[in-house]
């Protein structure tokens, strides 16, 4: 398999802050991998909470090349996703990249979109949330108004300044709200704040305590009024069996997975537990979010907005109706190059 890649910053709409940190820009890199006469494009977003960054991935990615018997026939996409997994080198956003242009590859020579091929139904999307990352309450009104087409919002919290946001959120809308503390909580400080947030209309909290702070999610989940769902907590299917009694629910990622395959087996793995299942997203482009979105059939909550936060998002593929994801239907992930205008 021939693997060609690029690095490519996208401008953020607003500078997004959530409790680790803030940034105006992200760096994503795009994979294309071709075999014979087809090409598949995959898409990786590095991330810093699990030990990436962009001159990380572009040194991993200069050395790489993808040969030996499992890349010869991309039929074999799991022995293909094996081999990527045991490799060493990559790291989960990469495998992600590899994993999701294998599978638009092998969507292309079927000639179906994948979640035709997955046999799900494209009428079975939830609606998906947008998300409002910390500012200032102004800012947070201002925000709220230009989310005006999306039904339901998450809430980044974590910064000290949380009831500020939601009472300026509140000031605008009573729709309803996810939150997501980004283990920017202690265990008494979240249970006040979910208990508030309970009166409030939020559905759920997501990580509202660091990850390695299971015993006290376990604590938190036998006293809060809102369900807990697993990010940080809660990157593979491996993951599952242990931290199943401490949360409700888990959010799935391809950046953290690493590819389709392993959000399959999450998807699995989760149900299998009694967990309800979210689908998120990092600040990517519509070429990891539409891959994404051909799963969301799959899933109980839907947060892929990732490509609606930034200004430059050099392809086009799910759009949106009403609140609700609509999958391509091109064969593969089904994304194309979006002609951005000129500049000047
Ligand atoms: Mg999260």
């Amino acid at each position: 398999m021939i693997l060609e890649w690029k690095r490519t910053s996208l401008t953020l709409r607003h500078p997004f802050t959530i409790a680790r940190g803030s940034k105006s820009t992200t760096d994503t890199f795009f994979v294309k991998l071709s075999t014979n006469d087809l090409a598949g494009i995959g898409e990786a977003a590095p991330s810093t909470r699990y030990g990436e960054n962009a001159d990380l991935l572009e040194k991993i990615l200069k050395f790489l090349t993808l040969d030996g018997a499992p890349f010869t026939d991309i039929f074999h996409i799991e022995s293909i996703d094996e081999a990527l997994r045991a490799d060493s080198r990559l790291t989960p956003s990469l495998c992600a990249a590899l994993n999701i242009a294998c599978w638009d590859i092998l969507g292309q020579i079927i000639g179906q979109p994948l979640y035709r091929l997955w046999g799900l139904d494209p009428g079975r999307m939830p609606v998906t949330s947008f998300t409002i990352a910390i500012d200032t309450p102004d800012v947070i009104r201002r925000k709220v108004r230009e989310a005006e087409p999306y039904h339901i919002l998450k809430v980044k919290q974590g910064l000290g300044n949380d009831r500020a946001i939601i009472e300026a959120i509140r000031a605008e809308t009573d729709k309803p709200i996810r939150v997501d503390a980004n283990e920017g909580w202690d265990r008494d400080e979240a249970l006040t704040q979910i208990e508030w947030l309970a009166e409030r209309n939020a559905e759920y909290v997501e990580q509202p305590l660091p990850a390695d702070r299971l015993d006290d999610t376990h604590w938190l989940r036998e006293r809060s009024p809102l369900p807990l769902i697993a990010d940080e907590s809660c990157l593979t299917s491996g993951d599952i069996p242990r931290i199943a009694g401490a949360f409700d629910g888990i959010n799935i990622k391809l950046m953290k997975c690493g590819g389709l395959s392993e959000a399959m087996r999450m998807i699995h793995t989760a149900r299998a537990h009694g967990l309800s299942i979210m689908l998120g997203c990092m600040v990517e482009s519509s070429v990891a979010i539409t891959a994404a979105a051909h799963l969301a059939p799959l899933v109980d909550y839907v947060d892929l907005d990732g490509h609606l936060l930034v200004t430059d998002d050099p392809y086009e593929g799910v759009t949106l109706e009403d609140g609700r994801l609509i999958l391509p239907d091109r064969p593969g992930i089904g994304i194309r190059p979006r002609h951005l205008p000129l500049p000047g």
